[in-house]
């Protein structure tokens, strides 16, 4: 579908069709066509090894597809390097914004807002520039609930602020649609809380893609899932339609780990 962005329906932000990428003849991810609509917040799950990581290195541009097309708000990306794909939008947190530890929080959102803006080189010249930074990226700390702490070392923060610091960094590069991976991984359930309430937040009018491996997660933020398994789609559609999908159930059993949580969060919600 070519997309012009006119149409209020199906309007997909993101698209692949027939997406593959091999590692010595070994099909990572196999014949993937996505379809993320424009404003949801769609998870991408499926066990250890299906590929969601490739996924993410394909559409972000970290990795070149062996086959297939990626299209961004209906411009075909599938040859664009990483740093065009930020320029228009598609922004993967932790990408371009890595966080320094020996920077404060201010200082590290007002370095990824400076590149925004292109001002790289000018940026001490003018002190309105620097003020307009400053402001922006006091209000991103406030959005993610950091301003009490702009002044601390991002190496000090406790593993949670971090992690909403990587979101205000990513934030301020002005992303029209944000790639999460594992924004809740190791995190404790009030930590977990916290960031799902800070990408409830953040959303607003951002399209977003994020690899959770906590089901919970997935159920209470994202209107739409993928669900791969090696390599390939095995289901998608909302939460209560791929977790009853007996192909779905068949691969999280097959993978310990992810199956026992998978199982577990059914009988929680029975
Ligand atoms: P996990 O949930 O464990 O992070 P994943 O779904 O993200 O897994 P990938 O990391 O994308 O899965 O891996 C998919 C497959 O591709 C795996 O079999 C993996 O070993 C293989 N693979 C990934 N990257 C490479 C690489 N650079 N070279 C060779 N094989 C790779």
């Amino acid at each position: 579908m070519e997309n012009d962005g006119t149409s209020d329906q199906e309007v997909y932000e993101l698209e692949t069709v027939d997406l593959s990428k091999s590692f010595f003849g070994i099909k990572a991810v196999n014949g993937v066509s996505l379809q993320i609509k424009r404003g949801s917040t769609h998870a991408l799950i499926g066990p250890n090894g299906a590929g969601k990581t490739t996924c993410f290195n394909l559409l972000t541009k970290f990795l070149s597809p062996t086959t297939g097309t990626i299209r961004f708000r209906g411009e075909n990306i599938t040859d664009w390097s990483p740093s065009q794909v930020v320029n228009l939008g598609l922004v993967r947190s932790f990408q371009i914004s890595a966080v320094f530890p020996h920077l404060t929080a201010l200082e590290n959102v007002r370095l990824a807002a400076q590149r925004r803006r292109g001002r790289s080189f000018d940026f001490w010249r003018s002190e309105r520039v620097l003020k307009d930074l400053d402001e922006t990226a006091c209000n991103l700390l406030e959005d993610v609930n950091l301003l009490d702490v702009r002044h601390t070392l991002a190496a000090n923060l406790p593993y949670g602020r971090k992690r909403a610091l990587e979101i205000a960094t990513t934030l301020a590069v002005e992303p029209r649609m944000m790639l999460l991976d594992e924004p809740t991984a190791g995190m404790s359930h009030d930590g977990v809380n916290e960031i799902v309430a800070l990408i409830r937040k953040i959303r607003r009018d951002k399209t977003i893609l994020i690899v959770e491996h906590n089901l919970s997660v997935v159920e209470g933020l994202c209107d739409a899932i993928t669900v791969l398994a090696r390599g390939k789609v095995i289901a998608q559609g909302d939460y209560s339609t791929v977790s009853q999908d007996p192909e779905v159930i068949e691969a999280y059993l097959g993978a310990p780990e992810r199956s026992v949580s998978f199982g577990q969060h059914q009988e929680e919600n029975a």
